[in-house]
């Protein structure tokens, strides 16, 4: 497995080029803001940054990854790293076993800060304070971390993370240099998955589907239970040839038994629910992107032959016509009444759409 790289970072988008340079000259502002949706790779960024701000390497590229002080980053153990998130207290006496984990960090643990940037450097290299999922300090951390954002201290680095800049206040943004990250391309997201040992196929499939985030594609590919539901949607909704099969497919794709509302973020991935209806928005919209041009061919491996001879030559409306019937399905699944005939009529649909592609035989 690799680690990622600030080279890689440096292909990441125009603020983090800028943002790399000068760490690499030494230049780096007191404060900074590191945003980006979520699998970007910012907290990876802000740990690189830290690291190369503590490197205890004489020459070569900093940070060297294996000097004891990047270690101790890596591990959140260095004595000069402090970093805050809404979970974790900073100050230990406040880690009480009983207490409920906290949802946003308290100005108790930015007086702490505040204290701590005061004192001395233990290994003379400066200190780094971390702050994660930054917007979820309350508005009086942030404006108590305001007034050390306007009143530097020498050799204190300020590392900012956020997803949710827009929850920070205005004067705090102002105050740091920002570095944006962008989703990354595809095709680096597949590279970085085949590198971490996922097959060929479905690295490409877990790239394609995460929108250039690597910790999003990474969860995709561990997923066994959708890929395992994406071949049963295959095999039968874009397999079915003839509508005498109907009844028999219609069958298998059963409604749920009706659930309490608390369980709702449990019922991903399960067969009989929206996942059936998921599965083939996903399956039309690449279909329309091959058609387009705008995805790679290989990502219909696995599909019947007579759904990528359309994914090849259909006309557009044949894809619009689809994911209408998706979304009249999902529709009518409300009620389990109308499970059976949603997923009947979905079923006629895909093989009168895919007829005219089938082989003939005669
Ligand atoms: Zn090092």
């Amino acid at each position: 497995m690799r680690n990622i790289t600030l080279a890689d970072f440096s292909l990441q988008s125009p603020s983090c080029a800028a943002f790399i340079r000068a760490m690499r000259e030494g230049t780096l502002p007191h404060a900074l803001l590191i945003t980006g949706e979520s699998g970007t790779g910012k907290r990876t960024l802000a740990r690189l940054c830290a690291m190369s701000l503590l490197c205890a390497a004489e020459d070569g590229e900093r940070p060297c990854g294996v000097c004891n002080a990047c270690v101790q980053v890596r591990e959140e153990t260095h004595p000069d790293l402090f970093v805050l998130r809404p979970e974790v207290p900073l100050r230990a006496s406040d880690r009480a076993a009983d207490k409920k984990p906290r949802r946003y960090i308290p100005v108790d643990d930015i007086r702490e800060l505040v204290a701590r940037a005061g004192e001395h450097s233990f290994e003379g290299r400066g200190r780094v304070f971390l702050i994660e999922q930054a917007h979820r300090m309350n508005a009086s951390a942030q404006n108590a971390l305001l007034k050390t954002l306007e009143e530097p201290v020498a050799g204190v680095t300020l590392l900012l993370v956020t997803d949710s800049p827009s929850l920070l206040l205005t004067t705090i943004i102002s105050r740091c240099r920002r570095v944006s990250l962008s989703p990354w391309p595809t095709d680096y997201v597949e590279k970085e998955l085949r590198a971490q040992g996922v097959e060929e196929g479905r690295a490409r499939q877990a790239a394609y589907l995460s929108g250039g985030s690597i910790g999003q594609a990474l969860r995709m590919a561990a997923d066994e239970e959708w890929f395992a539901l994406r071949k049963r949607v295959m095999d039968d909704f874009l397999g079915v040839e003839r509508y005498s099969q109907v009844q028999e497919i219609s069958a298998r794709w059963k409604p749920r038994p009706p659930k309490k509302k608390e369980d709702a973020e449990e019922e991903e991935g399960e067969s009989g629910g929206d996942a059936l209806f998921d599965v083939l928005d996903e399956l039309t919209r690449t279909a329309l992107m091959t058609r387009l041009g705008q995805a790679d061919a290989a990502l219909l491996e696995g599909c019947p032959e007579a759904w990528r001879r359309m994914a090849g030559e259909a006309p557009l409306a044949t894809f619009s016509a689809l994911a209408d019937a998706v979304a009249q399905a999902r529709r009518l699944r409300e009620s389990n009444v109308t499970w059976q005939a949603a997923v009947d009529r979905l079923l006629f649909t895909f093989a009168r759409t895919l007829q005219p592609y089938r082989r003939r035989h005669d």
